[in-house]
């Protein structure tokens, strides 16, 4: 589905990625993992057309997308929660919903898509519908973000740090919501802080260091991989 092809990618003149390659395939969850300042979150920008590789190209189904801009991928079938949720406080839970459907691909079908698909799937955000999203909860304001990123009608889904600053419980909440998510068919790409959890939902992820891929494979096995073990999971 998604091919990304040894990218270089530059804040100026500060280069953060260096041939990074990776791909997803249809149905599946792929993390990246790694530590701070890898090139994690400019990856998942570079594919969502934020921002642009100096070489190197990214095709998505079929087609080559990394000189679009954001809003041609959104309509592509890419759908990016960023990291730090980025909702419109002052407006309701149903207003930051509806305009996460404000794309041509799925205009027509956002009340349709709110009522048989989202508030189903996350029915507090039913719940709190009218309520001010800057006054929600931040667990709850994380299932807006990805609620928000599903009205879209995505064929790909990248959530950059779903969990960061939630409680433990809350964190196993969203994780159940991504395995749902995806359980409905959708393929996922995670930037995850949480390790553990993240690769124990994945089925493939890849290891990101200074700016490109060291290690990649299923999930599981990375999970018992020395390296990882050492490295991100400080064991
Ligand atoms: P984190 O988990 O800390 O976000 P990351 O793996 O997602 O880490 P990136 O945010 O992709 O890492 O950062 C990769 C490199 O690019 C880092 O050296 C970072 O300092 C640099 N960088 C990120 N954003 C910018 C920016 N807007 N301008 C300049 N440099 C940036």
């Amino acid at each position: 589905m998604l091919q990304v092809e040894e990218i270089d990618v530059f804040y100026g003149d500060m280069q953060a990625l260096n041939g990074l390659a990776l791909d997803v395939r249809e149905g599946e969850i792929v993390a990246l993992v790694g530590a701070n300042g890898a090139g994690k979150s400019t990856t998942l920008r570079t594919i969502s057309g934020l921002l642009h590789p100096r070489n190197g190209r990214i095709v998505f189904c079929g087609g080559e997308i990394h000189k679009n801009d954001p809003h041609t991928i959104v309509d592509l079938g890419i759908s990016h929660v960023p990291e730090g949720r980025q909702l419109f406080p002052m407006m309701s839970v149903r207003e930051n919903l509806l305009l996460g459907g404000h794309v041509k691909r799925a205009r027509g079908q956002r009340e349709e898509k709110l009522i048989k698909e989202i508030f189903p799937m996350f029915p507090r955000l039913k719940e709190r519908e009218h309520q001010m999203a800057g006054t929600l909860s931040g667990g709850e304001q994380q299932m807006v973000a990805i609620a928000r990123g599903m009205m879209s009608n995505p064929r790909l889904l990248i959530l950059d740090e779903p969990s960061l600053g939630l409680a433990p419980v809350i964190v196993k909440e969203m994780f159940e919501i991504i395995k749902t998510i995806r359980s409905k068919g959708m393929t996922v790409m995670i930037v995850e802080q949480n390790v553990v959890q993240t690769l124990k939902i994945a089925d493939r992820a890849y290891v990101v260091e200074n700016g490109h891929v060291v290690m990649s494979g299923d999930s599981k096995e990375l999970l018992n991989d020395d390296h990882v073990k050492q490295a991100y999971l400080g064991m």
